[in-house]
Order: C-alpha cells, then sequence, then structure tokens
C-alpha cells in the first residue's frame, strides 16, 4: 500500500495529512506552508521524531543500491533508462510503476571546466549539465515524477504558471502520457526556444498581462474551480524527481561528494530538492558528508539574499522581479523557507549577480564548448565572489548545476555577441573582460582572400 511507502508533512507547522488531502493550492490550510514527502521507513524527518511515535525502521542498504542503480543503467526498461527512476528506491511515490510516465530523462553530464578552474584558481572544477534533459532544463527531473503522480491519480488536465522551462518540460511529459496541459507565461517576458517548445507539445498556452508572481495568483484560482492538477514546484512531488540530479553527481564523483555545490535561485525549489537528496544521502550511508550548498540570485531579482542580509532568512519581502536571465526572474519565491534550511542545514551561503556578471559568465561557460541559459552563468559568478570572499577555498571541489541549455534562449546570447545586450552603465564596471569574450559575425564578399585577412586577423589576437 503507498501510504505505508510516503507520507506528506507540512514544513512549517510539521503536520502529517493523508495522500488524498493534498488539493488545490498544495499549502497547509493550516499554516499556509508547503509539503514535503517522507518515507516513515528510512527518511530524515521521521527519524527525529521516531522516538515518539515508534515506526518499523527499514533503512536500505548503501552498498546494495549503489550497486543496483549501476547495473540497472544495462538494462533496457524504460524505468531503469529514466536518470530519474533509475534511483525509484529514493523516491518509492507510486503505487504503480507502471504509471511512469518518462523521457528517458537525466543520466546528465559531469563536464570538467578546464578553463574557468584555470581562470579562477580552483582546482577541480565541475559542472552538473541538466540542460541535457529531453526538453533542455532541469524541469525535467521533478516534471517525470508529479505527472507520473498525476497520472497515477487520474487527472486529464494539468496546469502551472512558469517563466517557460517548466511549461516546456510539463508540455512534453503531459504529450507522452495523453493528458492535456494549461500553461500560464508572463506575456512577452519568456524566451521564444520556450514558448515555442509549450506549442509544439500541445499545451493550451495563456500569455498574461503580468509577471510570473501574478501568473501564480491566477492559477490558484483555476485549481480552485476546474479539476487540475498543479504541476508547480510547490508540489512536493517535483521535489522528489529534482533529488536525482545529487544521486548522480555523487555516483559521478565514485561517491565521494564535492566540497561545494552552486545553484541558481528562482523559486528555489531546485536549490531546497538537491539540499534534501544530499541530507538523505548522508543520514543512509551512502556518502559521509554533505556539500556546501550555496545559492545565486540575479540582484534585479535577489528576495532571498535581501532576507538572508537584513535577518538571517527568517522573513522574506517579495521584490518586483528584473533580469534577463528570465528563468529567474521572480520576486516571490515560493519554497524559500526550504531553502534557507538547506542553507543552515549545509553551511552554504546565498549570493548575487548583476546582469553584467551573469553575461560575462555565461560567455566563459559558453568558451569551454558547453554553453548554459542565462540564468545557470549565475552560479559561475557566486563562484567568484564566494572565492574572493574566501568562502571556497581553491583546494576544494566544486560542482557548479547549470540549469539550461544554451539554445533556450539563443536571443541573449546573439545580443551579446553583437553587444547590444547591455546598457552603459551596467558595462562599465566589466567592459575589458566583456570585450574579449565578445564573437561578433564578420561580414564580407565570397571572397577567399577577404576570409584568408580575417583568418590572419583572428590567429593574431
Ligand atoms: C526554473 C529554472 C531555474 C530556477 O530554479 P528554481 O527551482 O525555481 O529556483 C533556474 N534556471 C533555469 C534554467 C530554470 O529553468
Ligand atoms: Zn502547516
Amino acid at each position: 500500500m503507498m501510504q505505508d511507502v510516503h507520507q506528506l508533512r507540512c514544513t512549517g507547522c510539521a503536520r502529517v495529512i493523508a495522500l488524498d488531502a493534498l488539493k488545490e493550492n498544495l499549502r497547509c490550510p493550516e499554516c499556509g506552508d508547503l509539503y514535503e514527502v517522507e518515507y516513515p521507513a528510512w527518511s530524515v524527518q521521521s527519524a527525529a521524531d521516531s522516538a515518539t511515535r515508534p515506526v518499523k525502521r527499514n533503512l536500505p542498504n548503501p552498498s546494495a543500491l549503489r550497486w543496483l542503480w549501476k547495473e540497472r543503467r544495462t538494462s533496457t526498461e524504460l524505468k531503469d533508462q529514466s536518470g530519474v527512476w533509475r534511483f525509484r528506491d529514493l523516491l518509492p511515490i507510486l503505487a504503480d510503476e507502471s504509471n511512469i510516465i518518462s523521457l528517458r530523462e537525466g543520466n546528465t553530464p559531469l563536464y570538467e571546466l578546464p578553463r574557468c578552474a584555470q581562470a579562477t584558481g580552483v582546482e577541480r572544477l565541475y559542472a552538473k549539465h541538466q540542460g541535457m534533459n529531453p526538453t533542455g532544463s532541469f524541469k525535467d527531473a521533478g516534471m517525470t515524477a508529479a505527472l507520473s503522480v498525476a497520472h497515477e491519480r487520474g487527472f486529464e488536465w494539468v496546469a502551472c504558471a512558469s517563466t517557460g522551462n517548466t511549461s516546456a518540460a510539463m508540455a512534453a511529459y503531459a504529450a507522452r502520457a495523453g493528458m492535456r496541459s494549461l500553461v500560464l507565461i508572463p506575456e512577452g517576458k519568456i524566451a521564444w526556444g520556450k514558448l515555442s517548445q509549450a506549442l509544439d507539445y500541445g499545451a493550451l498556452t495563456c500569455q498574461l498581462r503580468t509577471d510570473f508572481d501574478g501568473c501564480v495568483r491566477v492559477l490558484s484560482e483555476v485549481v480552485r474551480r476546474a479539476p487540475v492538477y498543479l504541476l508547480n514546484s510547490v508540489n512536493p512531488y517535483r521535489i522528489e524527481g529534482q533529488k536525482t540530479p545529487a544521486l548522480e553527481i555523487a555516483e559521478q564523483l565514485d561517491w565521494q561528494v564535492p566540497d561545494h555545490l552552486i545553484v541558481p535561485g528562482g523559486n528555489l525549489a531546485n536549490s531546497s530538492a538537491l539540499g534534501k537528496a544530499f541530507l538523505e544521502m548522508k543520514h543512509l550511508g551512502l556518502t559521509d558528508r554533505v556539500p556546501r550548498v550555496s545559492i545565486v540570485q540575479a540582484e534585479g531579482a535577489n528576495p532571498l539574499y535581501r532576507s538572508m542580509q537584513a535577518n538571517g532568512g527568517r522573513e522574506l519581502t517579495a521584490v518586483e522581479a528584473h533580469t534577463r536571465a528570465s528563468a529567474i526572474r521572480i520576486g516571490n519565491p515560493a519554497s524559500w523557507r526550504k531553502a534557507v534550511k538547506v542553507v543552515e542545514a549545509t553551511g552554504g551561503w546565498v549570493e548575487q549577480a548583476t546582469e553584467a556578471e551573469i553575461a560575462l559568465a555565461k560567455a566563459e561557460i559558453g568558451a569551454e564548448g558547453i554553453g548554459c541559459e542565462p540564468a545557470s552563468a549565475v552560479t559561475l559568478v557566486g563562484l567568484k565572489k564566494l572565492l574572493a570572499a574566501g568562502r571556497i577555498d581553491p583546494s576544494e571541489s566544486v560542482v557548479l548545476l547549470l540549469t539550461g541549455h544554451t539554445l533556450k534562449d539563443s536571443d541573449y546570447t546573439i545580443q551579446y555577441h553583437r553587444g547590444d545586450l547591455l546598457r552603459e552603465e551596467e558595462l562599465a564596471p566589466l567592459r575589458p573582460e566583456i570585450e574579449i569574450t565578445r564573437r561578433n559575425t564578420v561580414e564580407l564578399d565570397a571572397d577567399p582572400d577577404q576570409v584568408l585577412r580575417a583568418l590572419e586577423k583572428a590567429g593574431r589576437q
């Protein structure tokens, strides 16, 4: 029975609810906070109160799990080929595994970043590239989990408000399941690549005359009045799927966790999920410690950064969000309390990045032959700042979590290289660094001599 395997606990008042009591806006009716999935047999939170509420504890064997997860990579079964469901032992959220809806997400590469390592002085620097997922962002890992739950519970419609990537992922997985999807996006403020995906995968896509936070407000009313299943990251099952990149990172580093993990912060679900995973892995004896998880926001969309500065993360004041990194243009992040707990539990920090810093960092990651979305590049900015502040030592190992694929927002990249992305006053502090990374197109006649002269000139640079 699935009730025995997982339960839902409010992260605010600790109340445990029945699985079918999770309704509508997915928030606790008592305190308004978000729910978290836990597994009475083994999870961290239930260990804390097993003294008062005896449960049969049944901790899985870590070396058997490591072996099993590796073995599954050679299987031809869908649930084994998925980099999310390969780890299903740590996310047993379905009553019946035949309800899995998967696009073979996950199993993303962990790249070395030799040039960025050299430039920053860090010896071991890696990028976990979640942009290499089926729809081009980390959202697929959470979506396969939560949409499979929606499918199992018999919903016809799923819905989300999105800065773009969630809608692309939701629309794709809904299409695979033969379900319908409703997308609310802020008008004129999402990258074309992402919008095109939602249309291609057949979503009912509504552009609302408001920002992301306004879309969230409208959607919470819609789910109250219509039988649609909410797939925003307030959905605790998305968090379960989004744990798996942390398991992959540990596996890819031979179960030696890195010293630091740096994650972009928007709605703050991703950092919450990765922190949950690392804490669970340590608790189960899969790893012997946790990395410090640090979060980086854009300066124009920095409510968590401000909250940490002003009151150590006890209260958060929403801001009106402005940044070209549209995936993290969020002023009122839903999962901020979960994120604060992760930063505290792991000893991480919260940083912010200016528009020029983000643009430069994105070009530097691009020059490694990898590329990423603007929002992902805040992680490299965070690394530079944490090094400068002495919070990361160059001898430590660092993983940057790259959240989205570079082709998601090619307009941004082209504007950068043409020199018309940033305003004068934004550019000024970093002009020389940015100038040497710019690679605009060279317009020539159809003449070999002109191409040879261009080649010679480039060779001298
Ligand atoms: C959604 C998204 C983020 C922000 O993740 P949160 O979980 O909302 O903090 C960052 N980068 C990309 C590319 C995204 O799609
Ligand atoms: Zn509560």
